[in-house]
């Protein structure tokens, strides 16, 4: 790992999944939203990609696995990275729990991709945005790590007063769906936001999914409305001549 100086990385941010680690498998844990959505962002990275088996998947800021491991569960050979060490061990655990083979590496995105340049057909990096301090460093450095014609699948909140109210407010104050204090609401990205993230990485973005909980039928949906939760698909150009 680079030294602290230079990772961009916030140790507060990654201190509070720490102390909630052991309870990531939990499905009535504070990671209980990560289980719900699962399902929904696995069947569109898996519909989108031309299909998850046998694809090389880089998982980024993978946490307990909750993504990975699905991914894997569908014959994606995944590797998942995190600077979450305390995650990263129950991650660990669990893939020997449910007999999945994947590799969990303890390092930071930009690092990787100068060890591995352009060598993942998918690249994901799920709900974590949020919580770095440049997030425009990170999806450089998962666009590097894209293959020429492969993709990457990014989601985050979006900010507004509504997310404000949503993602803030509602779930951490009166529906009490995450701990209070797990999101920074300067920290939200707007779609235009990141996607001239995506654009300045050298990436086509290629769609915009908003995903949308309703909380008297405790039901998760992706759908058109992307003012608080939202994902993105974005495309690696094809090398020249291919
Ligand atoms: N992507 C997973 C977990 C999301 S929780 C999922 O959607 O299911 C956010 C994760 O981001 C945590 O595991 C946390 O340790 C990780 N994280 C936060 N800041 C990070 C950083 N700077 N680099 C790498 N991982 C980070």
């Amino acid at each position: 790992m680079t030294d602290n100086s230079t990772l961009n990385a916030d140790r507060r941010e990654l201190d509070k999944f720490a102390e909630l680690a052991h309870r990531w498998w939990d499905p009535g844990s504070e990671f209980k939203p990560l289980h719900d959505i699962n399902p929904l962002r696995l069947d569109w990275i898996d519909e989108n990609c031309g299909g998850l088996a046998g694809k090389r998947v880089l998982d980024v800021g993978c946490g307990g696995g909750i993504l990975a491991e699905s991914m894997a569960a569908r014959g994606a050979n995944v590797t998942g990275i995190d600077l979450g060490e305390r995650a990263l061990g129950v991650a660990r655990l669990h893939m020997l729990e449910t007999g999945q083979q994947l590799d969990y590496r303890l390092i930071s995105a930009e690092d990787m991709a100068r060890e591995q340049p352009a060598s993942f057909d998918v690249v994901t990096c799920m709900e974590m945005l949020e919580h770095v301090p440049d997030p425009a460093s990170t999806v450089r450095a998962c666009a590097a790590l894209v293959k020429p014609g492969g993709q990457l699948y990014l989601s985050t909140i979006n900010r507004n007063a509504k997310a404000y109210l949503f993602a803030v407010l509602g779930a951490e104050y009166v529906l009490n769906l995450l701990p209070r204090g797990t999101h920074d609401y300067a920290r939200f990205l707007r779609p235009a936001e990141l996607s001239r993230f995506c654009r300045q990485a050298g990436l086509g973005v290629e769609e915009i999914i908003g995903m949308s909980y309703n909380p008297l039928s405790k039901v998760y949906a992706l759908g058109s409305d992307a003012s608080v939760n939202y994902l993105m698909r974005a495309g690696a150009p094809r090398a020249a001549g291919v």
